[in-house]
């Protein structure tokens, strides 16, 4: 795998069409639909990889300010695709053999409407205008906004001590905006709602999310955990360098991994990738590739 020669860009909703566009046209083969919508109506690109029993989910960018994971997960795509193409063997695996046992959902972008205000700002043509800047204190800086379009953190809208996360909320102040808003109910938002139903269809054998950063991997809620889970996260560490850490606090209810452990849905691990303060420029995303890749293409094998 070769480094870009040009330094790259933020990846926003419309780049991330245009490169699985372009992997489309040079891989006719791509299985790739949409998962569903935003709340402005973005559609949310949903990759297949292989047909296999084993099934898994690759989750990208749950948070406006971490676009780079998107990026991360397009060059897993790219990197599987070309040595898929040349019938190649990867870290001792088969890729025949892989995509026979497995199946890779990869949805690189959960949040393209929070991704797009991060790099983008928002402006006079978005229908909730005036109440996004409400919620920004009037501010046109919209370079930490984590939340979707209508100011919910995707990552506390899950079902998972939801009720209990409110009242705390309620006791905060936190409200609609930037960061931490868990929203009205579990799963109230359209882009939280299409994966879980997802999830639930598929039944996955396990999930694998990507934030950024601190080179963490999550994969308790609370202390609670899964059978076998905490040998997978071991060696996922072992693959990547990166050290396994427990959520506290706020930071421990209504996320995705939450919602897998509370409700015994499947293995999760949260993995907050690569170092430094957010959002982590897009010149780091090739270092940060490079020390994920081994887990990316052998997660599955761990199950
Ligand atoms: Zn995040």
């Amino acid at each position: 795998m070769k480094e870009p020669l040009l330094s790259p860009s933020p990846m926003d909703h419309a780049a991330l069409l245009c490169d699985l566009e372009a992997l489309c046209a040079k891989f006719p083969g791509l299985e790739f639909d949409y998962l569903g919508e935003s709340i402005l109506g973005r559609p949310i690109p949903r990759i297949r990889l292989g047909h296999g029993p084993k099934m898994f989910f690759y989750i990208g960018a749950h948070h406006g300010m971490e676009w780079i994971t998107a990026s991360l997960l397009q060059h897993f795509l790219r990197d599987f695709l070309e040595i898929d193409n040349h019938r190649g063997r990867i870290f001792g695996q088969d890729l025949a053999l892989w995509k026979q046992r497995n199946t890779l959902f990869l949805i690189p972008m959960l949040n393209p409407d929070g991704v797009e205000y991060q790099i983008h700002g928002i402006h006079g043509e978005n229908p909730l205008y005036e109440r996004l800047m409400e919620m920004n204190r009037q501010s046109n800086d919209f370079s930490t906004w984590q939340s979707n379009a209508r100011g919910v953190d995707l990552n506390h809208n899950y079902d998972a001590d939801f009720w209990e996360y409110k009242k705390q909320e309620a006791e905060l102040g936190i409200q609609n905006g930037p960061t931490r808003f868990s929203g009205e109910h579990p799963e109230s938002e359209p882009e939280v709602h299409a994966l879980c139903n997802c999830i639930r269809y598929h039944s996955p054998t396990a999930i694998l999310t990507l934030h950024t950063q601190g080179e963490e991997i999550f994969f308790k809620s609370g202390h609670r955990t899964l059978p076998g889970t905490t040998s997978v996260a071991r060696a996922l560490s072992r693959l990547t360098g990166y050290r396994l850490s427990v959520a506290e606090g706020l930071a421990s209810y209504g996320g995705l991994t939450d919602w897998c452990v509370q409700k015994e849905i499947c293995p999760s691990f949260t993995m907050e990738c690569g170092k430094g303060t957010n959002p982590l420029p897009a010149a780091m995303e090739f270092p940060i590739y490079a020390k994920l890749r081994r887990a990316l293409f052998l997660f599955p094998t761990l199950f």
